[in-house]
């Protein structure tokens, strides 16, 4: 019997039953990860939105940080939104809260103005096929440097919104609020 791929949601903080629900729309199965040994048990992982600076904080205390970095230099598939990208990146600018450290791009927070605190648009994504795809911002974040092993998915004007580094990705929006399984479904496919 072949088993079903099991990706791990971190569930500190943040849009976590969206994520879930999704998942188990593509046929995954999915557990809710708060303990390093959590980690042991899935193909991969998702970390979620929510406020970086605070999940930073928490993946420390729950002693989660290390572990997760690890596995994630070991190759294991991580999937960042929004706050997950943020997480993953090298460097964030102005800031010198926690980060994993495993991408090599430079972010820039809550980058689209006060004003214009979220939005939606239409957007070409060539990996996810021809038809554009929804995003939804909610002050979101935007990666404004990538290194040469980084593969630009979506950009915007100047601003990096999807990228992938090998086991890594990615994204400043929230896949998880929209119809379109799409981007976790590339996801999978990195898994599989
Ligand atoms: N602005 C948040 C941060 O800097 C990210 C927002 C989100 O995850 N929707 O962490």
């Amino acid at each position: 019997m072949v088993s079903r791929i099991r990706i791990g949601i971190l569930a500190l903080q943040g849009a976590v039953r969206e994520h879930r629900a999704v998942l188990h729309r593509l046929g995954a199965e999915t557990c809710d990860v708060l303990n390093p040994p959590d980690l042991d048990r899935i193909d991969g992982l998702i970390l979620p939105g929510g406020e970086s600076t605070t999940t930073g904080k928490l993946l420390l205390r729950y002693g989660l940080a290390e572990p997760i970095a690890r596995a994630g230099r070991r190759g294991m598939p991580i999937f960042g939104t929004c706050t997950g990208l943020i997480l993953l990146s090298k460097h964030i600018n102005r800031s010198n809260q926690y980060s994993l450290g495993l991408m090599d791009t430079g972010v820039e927070r809550n980058a689209f103005g006060r004003q214009a605190n979220s939005f939606e648009a239409d957007m070409p994504i060539p990996v996810l096929g021809d038809k554009p795809y929804h995003t939804v911002f909610i002050r979101a974040p935007y990666i404004d440097r990538a290194g040469p092993d980084v593969d630009v998915l979506l950009r915007y004007e100047d601003k990096i919104l999807f990228a992938r580094q090998g086991n890594l990705l990615a994204a400043a929006f929230h896949p998880e609020l929209t119809d379109d399984a799409r981007v976790h479904e590339y996801f999978l496919q990195l898994i599989k």
